[in-house]
């Protein structure tokens, strides 16, 4: 039975006067045990957060992560060593604005990937395909593609110990959702291809969908067989919200 996971990434948003009401918004939600969350904040918020939900139900984890693990000479850059050290347990890799915005290459997020294991931190590696490459069918080779290069470079157990966040980069900040089906469909392919090299692992991963999860649509994704949970964008902003969909994760 996989524990059903919901994940809030606050992309580059928050004052610290702003955080700190988000904060304290959450920590009045009604949140299922059942029901693992963790929050993204920015860089600049981590410290914040990790201190002001101490002792609440929710984890804390950085957007993003060098591709080397340790410390050294890469100004501007984060290391999952230095997440680990102020408290983060989870960061996110591969988003898809920052494959595309920032031109991150499936090379770049193995390697990621790879530091964030190495420093006891969870990747929740997102993959997924664009509007263009949907409408020229070829959403599950898109998929497989950037889910292989991990499982090449990094070994078929490192998904013990990481989620999958699938997230349409068309449904993103966009309003548009996809289907419980069609999001099923491709989360069915991504167990499917790790279940290819080991059938127990595969069965174990948490397996997210993220793209313009709101509380209308939370419930009904969230039913699908392989949509183990959710990776919520705007709406992880309004506590309220947010709250409520990490409830329907639960039912
Ligand atoms: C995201 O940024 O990962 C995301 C899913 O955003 P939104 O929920 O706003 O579409």
């Amino acid at each position: 039975m996989r524990r059903p996971l919901v994940a809030g990434n606050w992309k580059m948003n928050g004052t610290r006067a702003s955080v700190a009401e988000l904060i304290e918004a959450l920590s009045q939600q009604d949140i299922p045990a059942a029901v693992e969350v963790v929050v993204f904040p920015s860089f600049l918020h981590l410290a914040q957060a990790v201190s002001g939900l101490d002792g609440e139900m929710i984890a804390v984890g950085g957007q993003d992560c060098a591709a080397e693990a340790g410390f050294g000479a890469f100004t501007g850059e984060q290391s999952a060593s230095q997440l680990a050290d102020v408290g983060c347990e989870w960061v996110l890799v591969g988003h898809s604005e920052r494959r595309l915005i920032l031109g991150e290459g499936d090379e770049v997020v193995s390697k990621k990937f790879a530091a964030a294991l190495e420093c006891g931190v969870i990747p929740v590696l997102c993959l997924g395909e664009t509007l263009e490459q949907r409408q020229a069918g070829q959403t599950l080779k898109v998929v497989e593609r950037q889910l292989a290069r991990i499982i090449a470079d990094v070994g078929i157990s490192a998904f013990e110990k990481a989620v999958v966040a699938y997230e349409p980069v068309w449904a993103i900040g966009s309003g548009l959702t996809a289907t419980p089906q069609q999001a099923q469909e491709v989360h069915a392919a991504i167990r499917e291809q790790l279940a290819r090299k080991d059938q127990r692992i595969a069965e174990g991963v948490r397996v997210l969908y993220g793209g313009s999860v709101k509380v209308e649509n939370a419930a009904e994704l969230f039913g699908m067989a392989d949509i183990d949970g959710g990776l919520i964008g705007g709406a992880s902003l309004k506590a309220n919200d947010f709250g409520a969909i990490c409830r329907a994760a639960g039912n």
